[in-house]
């Protein structure tokens, strides 16, 4: 599916200024329909209540972590068909073999360039 400028964002990252950072490479990108959440539960509450079509995900949080969540929306034929992009700094190949093998879209390793983000969005939409 090509890249839609409405399509609504999910951010989640219990750092707000990487929030802000991705929401900075989105907006040059003309996606502004974002929402934020800061860890896996906050995200799956906005999953229930509104209509994501992509979710950026930090792995590290307190209470549900990225890979949790990756799993949780992967189990759910409501949201399984949802891309799923990891952003993380577990650069460890045990963790991005577990990712790929929890079917997330494409990973990121912080630190990362606003042109890796972009790279990602388009190969996942393109
Ligand atoms: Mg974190």
């Amino acid at each position: 599916m090509p890249v839609n400028k409405d399509m609504r964002i999910l951010i989640v990252d219990d750092f707000a200024a990487m929030r802000g950072i991705i929401r900075n490479i989105l907006n040059q990108l003309q996606l502004d329909n974002i929402v934020e959440a800061s860890d896996g539960a906050a995200a799956w509450e906005i999953l229930k209540k509104d209509e994501i079509d992509f979710i950026i995900s930090d792995w590290n949080m307190p209470g549900m972590t990225g890979i949790e969540l990756l799993r949780k929306v992967r189990n759910n034929e409501k949201y399984s068909d949802i891309p799923f992009l990891m952003v993380t700094a577990e650069a460890q190949q045990k963790n991005i073999l577990e990712a790929a093998q929890a079917k997330v879209s494409e990973y990121i390793i912080k630190p990362f360039k606003a042109e890796t983000l972009t790279q990602k969005i388009k190969k996942i939409f393109g």
